[in-house]
């Protein structure tokens, strides 16, 4: 789970993504896998919760890569005329983690 560097509050995703759309480029950027991670770790977020900046290298970026994913994945996924992102993407990572825990669990039975 993404955590603020500065407060330690957990951090939403889609919020963070929401502050990236801003970028000029963004459509761009939210296409391209390098592009992304790139703007990703460069990119001044600042917290909602202590107002405090800091750059995404200090976010998960394994987690930043899962979320390039489903935002890929997913059609409609950002509402682009009101910088919007559409999915629940901390429900979905944690989804994500559940079921790789759950298929781990199963190939250790066998
Ligand atoms: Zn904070």
């Amino acid at each position: 789970m993404a955590r603020c560097p500065l407060c330690g509050k957990p951090l939403d995703w889609g919020e963070l993504i929401e502050q990236m759309l801003s970028l000029e480029n963004a459509e761009e950027i939210l296409r391209d896998r390098e592009k992304f991670m790139k703007a990703f770790r460069d990119f001044v977020f600042r917290c909602p919760h202590c107002s405090g900046e800091f750059y995404g290298r200090n976010l998960p970026l394994e987690e930043a890569e899962k979320v390039f994913e489903l935002l890929n994945e997913f059609r409609g996924s950002i509402d682009w005329e009101n910088k919007k992102v559409k999915l629940k993407l901390n429900n979905l990572l944690a989804l994500d983690t559940m079921l790789e825990q759950w298929d781990e669990k199963v190939k250790g039975q066998r």
